[in-house]
């Protein structure tokens, strides 16, 4: 085995129980300079006095959905939900924190989910342009079951149960293309992982400073967590690492309509199968606010080498088209050699229809602009950015 499970089981417990059993929970947490998320930002005194005796009928408390927030300050939303009702229960807190970071406001709006591949336009022309500079297409998204508790409150047995029944799922109804095998991640060896997350194919182990540590999700490692995919992992599942399932549909070049179209039938899948959490008003719902609604990030990795001589400027490309550029290795990571990952920015207030083909149009107009740049005229294309319309 790659990681030392036993160690990293131990680490995590001990420095999970010690900080849990530290902290004050009738308390106003003590907020410093360095806590900086949203959490922080919304959680007034009496917001915590109204909340901090209420319970979900799991028996999840404020302080469970907070703790990732008081105990990680650099976190940006700070808050987990630990069930599905937290988002009821504790809207107080998690309604502020959506408008903050969403724009969306979830005591007015619905949120309309389009899973129609058949809407999505790209001509042949689109895509022999997308195919010259995109490497990989990547689209993911979060499904949890209903009735189980989330990850970052899950009991061992509850973890098992839902892994036992993502297992059923992926064993029954993915056939054909999607056919494949669940690998637990425990079972893997050292060879088997490092070849998997090489490739971007599997999550990576839980550190200090990522929201699975003190959320709680991180607890039990590695008992429940695996990995799905088919043989040619084109269609891999995550489980039970940030959510209970993260679907991932991906394949080699640009074609954003295919890769979507997988995406759409794996949800379908579990749409079949099970009773997935969901509201009309929030769309689907994870564990992490920033996930809701659709909770899909479309990613293409596009080679940008004009771009990454000046990174303010694909910034700031990417501001006007609704794009968020990332490094090569996921969030916060550096582009190697000119590699971006270029991504969806918006989760919910529009369906995955649309976020799709923001990305598609989007990408057509960055890949323009790289060109001009080729060709020597940055003056062109920063004029061309500074008055580009958002609506367009
Ligand atoms: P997410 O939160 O959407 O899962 P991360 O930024 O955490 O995304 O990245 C997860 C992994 O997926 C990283 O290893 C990243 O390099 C890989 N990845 C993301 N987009 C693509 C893509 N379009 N093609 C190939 N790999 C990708
Ligand atoms: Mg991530």
């Amino acid at each position: 085995m790659t990681e030392d499970y036993q160690k990293l089981y131990t680490e995590l417990k001990t420095k999970f129980d010690n900080a849990d059993s530290l902290f004050q929970r009738e308390i106003y947490p003590n907020f410093t300079d360095k806590h900086r998320s949203y959490m922080a930002k919304n959680l007034t005194k009496k917001i915590f006095n109204d909340l901090k005796d209420r319970k979900t009928e799991n028996g999840v408390t404020l302080y469970d959905c907070i703790r990732a927030g008081t105990l990680s300050p650099h976190l940006t939303t700070g808050i987990t939900a630990g069930d599905e009702e937290c988002y009821e229960t504790f809207k107080e807190i998690f309604h502020p924190i959506i408008m903050d970071w969403h724009k969306y406001d979830a005591a007015k709006q619905e949120q309309v989910s389009d899973l129609n591949p058949d809407k999505i336009k790209l001509s042949d022309k689109v895509l022999a342009i997308l195919d010259k500079y995109v490497v990989s297409t990547r689209i993911r998204a979060a499904r949890s079951l209903r009735g189980h508790l989330l990850p970052s409150s899950a009991t061992p047995e509850d973890r098992l149960a839902v892994e036992t029944k993502l297992k059923g799922i992926f064993e029954k109804s993915f056939t054909g293309d999607l056919e494949g095998k669940y690998y637990s991640l425990g079972a893997l060896d050292e060879k088997q992982v490092e070849d998997l997350r090489s490739n971007g194919f599997l999550f990576q182990k839980p550190k200090s400073t990522n929201v699975l540590y003190h959320s709680g999700a991180a607890r039990d490692w590695p008992h429940g967590r695996g990995i799905f995919h088919n043989n040619n992992r084109t269609c891999l599942a995550w489980v039970n690492e940030e959510d209970h399932c993260r679907i991932i549909s991906m394949e080699m070049k640009g074609n954003i309509k295919s890769v979507f179209a997988r995406f759409c039938k794996m949800s379908d899948k579990f749409k079949e199968n099970a009773e997935i959490m969901h509201s009309k008003a929030l769309g689907f719902i994870g564990t992490c606010p920033s996930n809701l609604g659709t909770g899909l990030r479309a990613s293409v990795m596009v080679i940008l080498k004009q771009f990454n001589e000046d990174v303010h400027l694909l910034e700031d490309a990417c501001a006007k088209l609704d794009l968020q550029p990332r490094g090569s290795r996921g969030e916060y990571s550096a582009a190697e050699g000119g590699k971006w990952d270029i991504s969806n920015k918006q989760r919910i207030g529009f369906s995955e229809v649309q976020l799709v083909q923001k990305l598609i149009d989007g990408l057509e107009q960055l890949i323009k602009w790289e060109e001009m740049l080729v060709d020597g005229k940055k003056d062109e294309v920063k004029k061309q950015v500074s008055e580009y319309q958002e609506s367009k």
